[in-house]
C-alpha cells in the first residue's frame, strides 16, 4: 500500500528565508547542504518555491520590511508544513532584540516548530534540527490523511472505479465502514 509518509521522508523539500539575519546562519545552512555535509544525500533539497517546499528553514529576527514576505511565503506553503527558525535571532531577537526595526522572534508572525540556538547556528545543530522538523512532519502528515475516512469505500467494477456517491457528510458514516 503507498504510504504518504515515505515520500516526505526520503525527500524533503526545503525554502531557505532570511528575514534579516547577518547572514552567520545563512552560510551554515548552505554548508550542511554542500559537500562537507551533504544533506542532499538524503534527499533533502533547497527548492527557492514556496508551493513545492515542506519546511521553511528561516534565519534572521524579522525586520519590519521582512515580516508581510514571512507570513505570505507561510501561507504560500502546502499543508503539511514544518517551520524551523535557525539561529538565536531568529528565536529571540538575538544579539538584535531590542533594536527599533525589529520583531525579535518569527513566531510572532508564523507558528515555530523547531527552535535552533545559537549565533551562529553550527552544521550539527541545524541537521538535528531539520531531523526533528522531518519526525515532526511525519506525524502531521497522518493528520492529514485522516479526512479520507469521511468517504465512503470505493467500489471496484471490472473495468472501471464507480465514484458515484463516495463522499459522505461529517459524521455520517462513522462506524458503519
Ligand atoms: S543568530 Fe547570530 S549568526 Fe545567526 S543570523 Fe542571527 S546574528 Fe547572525
Amino acid at each position: 500500500m503507498f504510504k504518504l509518509k515515505n515520500f516526505r521522508k526520503r525527500s524533503l523539500w526545503i525554502l531557505h528565508y532570511n528575514a534579516g539575519s547577518c547572514n552567520g546562519c545563512d552560510i551554515e545552512i548552505l554548508a550542511c547542504l554542500g559537500p562537507t555535509y551533504d544533506l542532499e544525500r538524503f534527499g533533502v533539497l533547497n527548492r527557492g518555491n514556496p508551493k513545492q517546499s515542506d519546511m521553511l528553514l528561516i534565519t534572521g529576527p524579522v525586520t519590519y520590511r521582512s515580516r508581510e514576505r514571512v507570513v505570505e511565503l507561510f501561507t504560500q506553503m502546502p499543508e503539511p508544513k514544518v517551520v524551523v527558525a535557525v539561529g538565536s535571532c531568529t528565536c529571540t531577537g538575538g544579539v538584535f532584540s531590542g533594536m527599533y526595526n525589529v520583531e525579535d522572534g518569527v513566531d510572532k508572525y508564523i507558528p515555530v516548530d523547531v527552535y535552533i540556538p545559537g549565533c551562529a547556528a553550527t552544521p550539527e545543530y541545524i541537521i538535528d534540527g531539520v531531523l526533528k522538523g522531518l519526525e515532526l512532519l511525519e506525524h502531521k502528515s497522518k493528520e492529514i490523511v485522516k479526512p479520507k475516512k469521511l468517504f465512503k469505500k470505493l467500489s471496484f467494477h471490472k473495468d472501471h472505479i464507480d465514484r458515484r456517491g463516495i463522499a459522505g457528510k461529517v459524521g455520517e458514516n462513522d462506524g458503519k465502514d
